[in-house]
């Protein structure tokens, strides 16, 4: 068995409510989505097919326990879900990043999910698979809004709302578009908001900045 991948490498994980913990990435190539902000797009097209066994040894090298399986879109490789599995198995704690368009159904029960919302802004918001938020597990997912205008926040606090999310889901991560401009009205925005959200910088842009890849 095989994966499409544009990049395995180790890094310190730059979201969600592990943000600075070190960790190894998996990316696989490839996303049926084109978010109009899209940090990836590198990963649509290309990439190299590599074994499962040549991706346990190259984890194996980075000897960290802590894997995300991100993109692209991971999840619209039909090969991903037995991965997932087998790096549970192996006894590596899993974060999948996704997009949001492809149903987790299938995704294994110890695999954490950090799933996409996206915001009238991405240009893709019809395509949001609503079943993903019944799946949600409050003592382990995550849900991401991208926020590109403040318009994007007023969508997030009407989905937090109708979804009743803060019961439902471990963290909600509110994540400005890297080198937005009015980055400052938005974490006003999101203190004023009265939800418990968390404001979600992309660490790793920071560090290397915003084009490094492999980081
Ligand atoms: S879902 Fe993710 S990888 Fe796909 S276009 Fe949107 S931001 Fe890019």
């Amino acid at each position: 068995m095989d994966l499409r991948i544009t990049e395995i490498f180790l890094s310190i994980q730059g979201e969600s409510s592990h943000a600075g913990r070190p960790c190894s990435f998996v990316r696989l190539t490839g996303c049926p989505m084109r978010c109009v902000w899209c940090d990836s797009e590198y990963t649509f097209y290309g990439g190299e097919r590599i074994t499962y066994e040549d991706i346990f040894e190259k984890l194996e090298e980075f000897g960290c326990k802590l894997v995300e399986v991100t993109g692209g879109e991971p999840l619209a490789q039909k090969n991903v879900f037995p991965f997932i599995s087998e790096l549970c198995n192996r006894g590596y704690e899993v974060l999948i990043e996704t997009g949001g368009f492809v149903s987790t159904e299938n995704v294994d029960q110890r695999a954490s999910i950090i799933l996409d919302i996206k915001c009238p802004e991405s240009g893709e918001a019809e395509r949001n698979h609503w079943p993903n938020l019944d799946r949600l597990r409050k003592e382990r997912d995550e849900v991401k809004f991208v926020i590109a205008r403040l318009g994007d926040c007023e969508f997030a606090k009407e989905i937090i709302d109708k979804h009743q999310l803060t019961d439902r889901v471990k963290e909600i991560l509110i994540s400005p578009v890297h080198g937005i401009e009015n980055l400052q009205q938005i974490a006003e925005e999101i203190s004023r908001s009265g939800l418990p959200v968390r404001l979600n910088l992309q660490l790793h842009k920071y560090i290397w900045g915003a084009d490094a890849r492999g980081v």
